[in-house]
């Protein structure tokens, strides 16, 4: 037997989750990416003596949205102070909650999986500012010295704990990508991971088959792609099987991923809550959101991945094939619904909008998002103008899948400029009827049998059109363009 199927894994994911605000958590100090460093800063993000931090009410309400799309209840919550000591946080604690999170008791479906992963909480925190290495190590082991930037210091996230309900790498992925599609959907989170924006530490141990008790569990930190929370994972649950089977215990602790090493390692031994010395936050009141405003927030909430997987589920009657399931999460999965919803809005057949989109684009925008968490995009606009021509004729669906290549690797790139340059452009009724003339003139026997009902010769001629066209022409056109022809 395979030691994989000896052990049960058991994976729970936390998911720091960057808000997209215009100022901080806690000042008025801009929350934008990419700035110069300590440019974005002041004394209540610094945590200079004698600031006092004010909420960010918008914060509050992003919270809120991404709780309500989770299906949490909202509660009234209190700020604690999370103590430790790290160079990226001025301040020497973090802004945090503990005991009484805003959000608690929610779920997270798996489309594939047909699972309910359940939330425990999603809780309002500040982000620290960032730390750079310089050196060869690239890491403060190593380092010969260090630079901090604290335009990151303060900015809102909500941290997202699942339970630990999730049992596969494969689990684990569909779970960030759903919650990744949800978040987004509720415009509280961009989402994208390059920014650092989606965060994600996994939390994952074993246990014997046909036993019980959890095993004990190591936290793998700050995966930043699909990619490697799954080789993470994998990585992590072999160790500890084998460590296990070897007769060795598993330590609790905290470890880092090495990405080009495939390896995990450890960090530093886990920290316990009261290592933190958790004391409520003295300068911020509790805070009571008011309930008629948190179902107003939740009814204005867009619409969230399930019912958009719905809305492109009716767009074909009947019962679906596997594969047209498929292909609708594949949609929703990389923000295709509303190319494919738009595209049968403007005429073309559900089925063939619904494949192009699953297949083609979300082949073009797939490897960003294994690559980072975040999904590329691809020309709405576009997308509707090639599938529509396909879906009238126009070119061919050998051509249709070319021209979406072509604009996948440049967006700038004109439908109508690159059917010029591939020669997908159809012949214009004029040179169609030029071209029936020449036709007729070189094969003067073979039109007089066609006009004496040997309707079989229409075929030759547009196989002749054809040739000399390379395939151009359109043959239903021609067909007609003879047939007036002949009665004429
Ligand atoms: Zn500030
Ligand atoms: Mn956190």
């Amino acid at each position: 037997m395979a030691i994989e199927d000896e052990y049960i894994i058991t994976i729970g994911l936390e998911v720091h989750c960057e808000l997209k605000t215009n100022t901080k958590l806690f000042c008025g100090c801009a929350n934008q990416f990419g700035s110069e460093p300590n440019t974005n800063i002041c004394p209540v993000c610094l945590g200079l003596p004698g600031s006092l931090p004010v909420i960010n009410e918008r914060a509050v309400e992003y919270a809120i949205r991404i709780g309500s799309a989770l299906s949490c209840e909202i509660r009234p919550s209190v700020f604690h102070r999370k103590n430790y000591f790290y160079p990226d946080m001025p301040k020497d604690y973090q802004v945090s909650q503990y005991d009484e999170p805003i959000c608690v008791n929610g779920k997270l479906e798996l489309p594939s999986f047909s699972k309910t992963v359940r939330i425990e909480r999603a809780h309002m925190e500040e982000d620290t500012g960032k730390t750079t290495h310089v050196g060869t190590s690239g890491r403060i082991h190593g380092a010969d010295f260090s630079l901090v930037d604290y335009n990151r210091a303060g900015i809102p996230l909500v941290e997202i704990v699942s339970a630990p309900d999730l049992s596969s790498a494969d689990e684990a992925r569909e779970y960030v990508s759903e919650l990744r599609a949800i978040l987004v959907s509720t415009k509280a989170s961009d989402g994208k991971m390059e920014e650092g924006s989606l965060r994600v530490d996994a939390n994952v141990s074993v246990r014997p088959l046909g036993t019980e008790k959890l095993g004990t569990r190591c936290e793998i930190k700050n995966l930043n792609s699909l990619r490697s929370l799954g080789r993470a994972i994998n990585y992590e649950a072999r160790r500890q099987m084998e460590a296990l089977s070897a007769g060795q215990s598993i330590r609790q602790e905290t470890r880092h991923w090495n990405e080009d090493q495939g390896v995990t390692s450890a960090l530093r031994s886990k920290e316990e809550a009261y290592d933190y010395r958790y004391f409520p936050e003295p300068d911020l009141t509790p805070l009571d959101p008011d309930m008629d405003e948190v179902a107003t927030i939740a009814r204005a909430l867009g619409i969230l991945p399930p019912a958009r997987r719905l809305r492109l589920r009716e767009l074909l009657d009947g019962e679906l094939t596997r594969s047209e399931l498929e292909q609708v999460q594949t949609c929703v999965k990389f923000d295709l619904d509303e190319h494919v919803l738009d595209a049968v809005r403007a005429g073309v057949p559900a089925r063939l909008a619904l494949a192009r989109g699953s297949n083609e684009l979300a082949s073009y925008v797939n490897q960003a998002s294994v690559d980072s968490f975040e999904v590329a995009e691809f020309p709405r606009g576009k997308f509707i103008e090639v599938i529509s021509l396909e879906s009238q004729g126009k070119v061919s669906s050998t051509q249709a899948k070319t021209l979406l290549s072509r604009i996948a690797s440049n967006h700038n790139e004109e439908v109508s400029a690159l059917i010029e340059e591939l020669g997908y452009k159809a012949a214009s009724q004029d040179e169609i009827s030029e071209l029936l003339e020449r036709l007729i003139s070189e094969n003067s026997m073979e039109w007089e049998r066609l006009c004496a009902g040997e309707n079989q010769l229409a075929g030759f001629f547009i196989g002749k059109a054809m040739k000399i066209t390379n395939g151009k022409v359109n043959g239903k056109t021609l067909a007609s363009e003879m047939a007036a022809r002949r009665l004429g």
